[in-house]
């Protein structure tokens, strides 16, 4: 019907707008190498803002002790302690919780939100138990994983730049968050000390490096995106005059990068308009975890709109910005059962949107696919943009070293079909001889251990 051929129209358009053939990757490694010089070259000089961490060394294994974690920077925060037992020992034991950020809280102030981050830490220093123990007289010190934008002072301070991922408690820019959280603390009455803020590329990247030497890079896949890495001093000229160490390891909030090789649609153009950052993050706004499932609603909302794809109404929910999650998204692409089932229920559940056929439904799946394999495939050409960077893109004549880039975020964990393509796309990319040096690695919540790491490395009492 001509319905259907419409609808048709609509997904094929859209389906070209997202293409990502290997020329165009290749135009986007580059980008982000010719970016990655620029950001580093000088403060403001690229949309890759190219963080220096203040982190110079990382785990070495001979870290020892109680230390405390605090990751926040998506939907939920996770507080983390480790016994520290050295190079023997390693990590003797560990215990996490996990606590969901009540959406207010995100776009309230800043005094509310720390509040609320200090009151639950305190909750889980309480529960401290058998197998941990802190030398007499010492104080707590904790990590900070701290998942925005922040212009680092030092190793335990730095001011906040902007919000990203949905956040936005304007009181809190331009504030040093360590501070903030020092004095939520201090209100809690929880006596801890923060030696260490870092980004969570940062604290995968250390992380991963405690179990894997190899380890030059980490990459987030979650909620947002971002990668991290370790870069020669002598590379780094913004950074004059300061040079006491041969390595830095630069946090490059790759989320913001941007070029006019990306394939941008105008759903992501939409999407980007009715953010809490216009303008910013488009990187971020076509790969990561947060916005996946919102280019799909779109598509599927015009299919509705212009062609009239579910029936003669446009179901309502589907006007609903960010109703359909990345998970559900995951969850619908990774149907195989005959009538995708999952598919059907997940669009009854989620949109209102009853008795869909199982052509609907294998749209649905394609449209799922084309979204996530754009932003797997853009995702490995940034990877092999920072390869580039660090002349691990091709071979050297006796260089059998492996480089590891730690990866970690519930995007590349759980969604199965974007790490396949991610891991199958860098290896088009690289070619065979490169890519068996390169070697892709799940650092399950690293960052959190990552975090205690520096936070030892770091500690008043080194
Ligand atoms: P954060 O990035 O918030 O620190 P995570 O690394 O745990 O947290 O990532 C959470 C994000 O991962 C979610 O916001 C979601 O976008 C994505 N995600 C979680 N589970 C799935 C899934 N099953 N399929 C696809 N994406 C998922
Ligand atoms: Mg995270």
């Amino acid at each position: 019907s001509g319905r259907w051929a419409r609808a048709m129209a609509i997904l094929r358009e859209f389906e070209e707008k997202c293409g990502t053939p290997i020329g165009k990757l290749r135009q986007v490694a580059d980008a982000m190498t010719v970016e990655m010089h620029a950001g580093l070259a000088s403060e403001g000089g690229s949309k890759l803002k190219m963080l220096i961490s203040y982190v110079d060394n990382l785990p070495t294994g001979d870290e020892r002790g109680l230390f405390y974690a605090l990751d926040l920077g998506g939907t939920n925060f996770r507080v983390l302690r480790v016994q520290l037992g050295g190079k023997e020992g390693r990590v003797v034991k560990q215990e996490f919780t996990e606590v969901s950020i009540p959406p207010n809280l995100m776009v309230g102030t800043s005094d509310e939100l720390f509040d609320y981050i200090a009151t639950e830490l305190a909750k889980f220093v309480v529960t401290e138990g058998e197998g941990f123990h802190l030398s007499p007289g010492r104080q707590r010190e904790l990590g900070f994983t701290f998942s925005f934008p922040v212009k680092q002072l030092s190793i335990n301070s730095g001011t906040l730049m902007t919000w990203t991922k949905g956040f936005s408690i304007n009181d809190a820019i331009g504030q040093d968050v360590v501070m903030e959280l020092t004095k939520a603390m201090e209100r809690k009455g929880l006596d801890m000390r923060v030696a260490a803020l870092v980004n969570d590329t940062i604290g995968t990247l250390a992380g991963g490096r405690y179990f894997n030497n190899d380890v030059a890079a980490a990459v987030i896949l979650g909620t947002g995106t971002n990668a991290a890495y370790v870069e020669r001093a002598q590379a780094i000229p913004k950074w004059h005059g300061l040079v006491q160490s041969e390595e830095m390891v630069i946090n490059m909030e790759w989320g913001n990068f941007r070029s006019s090789h990306l394939p941008i649609t105008e759903y992501d153009q939409a999407l980007d308009a009715d953010s809490l950052n216009p303008g910013d993050h488009i990187f971020e706004k076509i790969i990561s975890g947060m916005y996946l499932g919102d280019i799909v609603r779109r598509v599927l909302c015009r299919m509705a709109e212009e062609a009239a794809f579910f029936g003669d109404t446009v179901p309502a929910k589907l006007k609903i910005p960010f109703i359909l999650r990345t998970p559900e998204m995951s969850a619908m692409h990774h149907d195989s059962s005959p009538d995708l089932k999952v598919v059907g229920n997940k669009l009854k559940d989620i949109l209102g949107i009853t008795n869909t056929s199982l052509k609907t439904r294998k749209v649905v799946v394609e449209l799922c696919n084309i979204v996530a394999m754009r932003g797997a495939r853009l995702a490995a050409a940034g990877i092999v943009g920072i390869l580039k960077k660090i002349g691990k893109d091709a071979v050297k004549e006796g260089d059998k070293q492996k480089t590891v880039i730690a990866m970690d975020g519930g995007l590349f964990e759980h969604y199965s079909e974007f790490s396949k393509v991610l891991e199958s796309t860098l290896q088009e990319l690289l070619g065979e001889e490169v890519s068996s040096r390169i070697v892709i690695e799940h650092a399950n919540d690293g960052s959190g251990i990552g975090a205690a790491l520096l936070a030892a490395s770091h500690s008043q009492y080194n």
